[in-house]
């Protein structure tokens, strides 16, 4: 079976999925009747947008500059930092402090799903337990995360119910049910915890500050109860300035679809006090040592493309998937590490998967609804054409059935004049 055989059998039974459907659908809605209410309450969020895409265009230039101030920022902060060049890298950097036989807790990181991570502590014989609600559900029931931010948004209340009974015991499709069943579980996972693991929204080079946004709780008890805390961050998220991070945070949140988080942590070192004679003492209440990991992964190297750069202006908001017509009913099986146009990006140029990159590109429509809810204004179905452009010329190494490439371009747009691409931000008329 080959990538291209495998991925339409997935779609397709996706697509045909009805429980799949009812819980993405439920979701999209709820997702913009929440974004317009954050919009309409901050209308300035959307001229504070057009800042951040600057910011971030500009700090995505200097990611290896930023790395470096920020970890020096760290150290100083009486943190440990670590630059990982390659996913192996940063694996092996965080086994190294992990060891085996350790019970961990773990925040919701895209960027520990992009490298494996749980499956890799898991492997060297650590319990992990995922303590995001949405990343809990996708744990148990073995699946992969299916969204950025609401990773089991395909799984609607009567499935998480029938989940959750097979395992904790008999439980209603009540949601706050559901969630105290989750609560139940995980609050003896996080006092026993000897690590917590988090990733960051954003992280201020110059003061070395993580910013850490979510709802739950989970990442503020798994960043402050556990004596260690390790942060898996990309080097994408580095901004220059303590002050810029927050424009990038607010401009986030309020994409996501929140007027504003329940928790915005900023984590600079590990937990100090200098209560006693002014002596600085490491380790009081939260965790006695903070390792930071900013990983390059591909990075540096997809920022010097000058179309396909743009990727990493994305604050991984999600809006762009719930306006997808592909996502809409086939959820994150439309995807690889990331989803939609700009996860076939990844997978091509980050990933290297060129046959899942393939599969993807000649997936999306290209219909731009994506660029017109994004708040980077990534021009996704350019980069999806130019990806097309790439793999057909062999401009990406590792294919392996180019034949099977070729079946797809035929039918497919090679420009912006061949395809449907919505081109009125306003009206939305082709
Ligand atoms: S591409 Fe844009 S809309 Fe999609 S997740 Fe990234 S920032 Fe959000």
């Amino acid at each position: 079976m080959s990538v291209f055989t495998d991925y339409k059998k997935e779609i397709i039974d996706a697509a045909h999925n009805e429980s799949l459907r009812k819980g993405v659908s439920r979701s999209i809605k709820g997702y913009r009747a929440n974004v317009d209410n954050a919009l309409t309450k901050f209308p300035h969020t959307i001229e504070l947008a057009e800042e951040v895409r600057k910011i971030r265009e500009k700090a995505i230039g200097e990611m290896e500059k930023l790395a470096e101030q920020a970890c020096k920022a760290i150290i100083e902060n009486k943190g440990k930092c670590y630059i990982a060049k390659t996913a192996d890298d940063a694996l092996g950097i965080i086994g190294n402090i992990v060891g085996s036989s350790k019970v961990i807790v773990m925040g919701k990181t895209m960027t520990g799903v992009e490298i494996g991570l749980r499956e890799y502590l898991e492997e060297r014989g650590n319990e992990v337990w995922e303590t995001d609600m949405g990343e809990f559900i996708v744990q148990l029931l073995k699946e992969r995360p299916m969204h950025n931010t609401q990773p089991a948004l395909h799984v609607p209340r009567e499935d998480v119910a029938k989940l959750f009974s097979g395992i904790f015991g008999k439980v209603s499709p009540d949601i706050p049910a559901l969630y105290g069943v989750a609560r139940k579980f995980l609050r003896d996972k996080f006092v026993q915890a000897d690590i917590g693991i988090s990733g960051a929204n954003v992280v201020a080079a110059d003061t070395g500050t993580l910013f850490v946004l979510e709802n739950e709780g989970n990442i503020r008890l798994a960043t402050s109860f556990p004596p260690i805390h390790i942060a898996l961050v990309g080097m994408d998220k580095l901004v220059p300035s303590f002050s810029e991070a927050c424009k990038v945070a607010e401009v986030t949140w309020r994409y996501v679809g929140q007027t504003a988080p329940a928790y915005t942590s900023l984590i600079s070192s590990p937990s100090k006090s200098s209560d006693i004679e002014k002596v600085l003492t490491v380790g009081v209440h939260g965790p006695k040592e903070l390792h930071v990991i900013l990983m390059d992964a591909g990075r540096t190297e997809l920022a010097k493309h000058p179309i396909m750069r743009q990727t990493l202006y994305c604050v991984k908001c999600g809006g762009c998937l719930f306006e997808c017509p592909v996502f809409a009913v086939t959820a994150g099986h439309f995807g690889d590490k990331y989803f939609s146009g700009i996860g076939a990006v990844w997978a091509g140029m980050v990933s290297k998967d060129v046959e899942k990159a393939a599969a993807l590109a000649y997936t999306c429509l290209t219909c731009g609804r994506c660029k017109i809810r994004c708040p980077m204004k990534i021009d996704i179905p350019t980069m999806v054409i130019e990806l097309r452009r790439l793999i057909r010329e062999g401009m990406i190494s590792g294919i392996q059935n180019i034949e099977n490439v070729g079946k797809f371009t035929s039918i497919y747009p090679v420009n912006n004049s061949q395809r449907g691409y919505v081109n009125d931000e306003k009206t939305g008329q082709r």
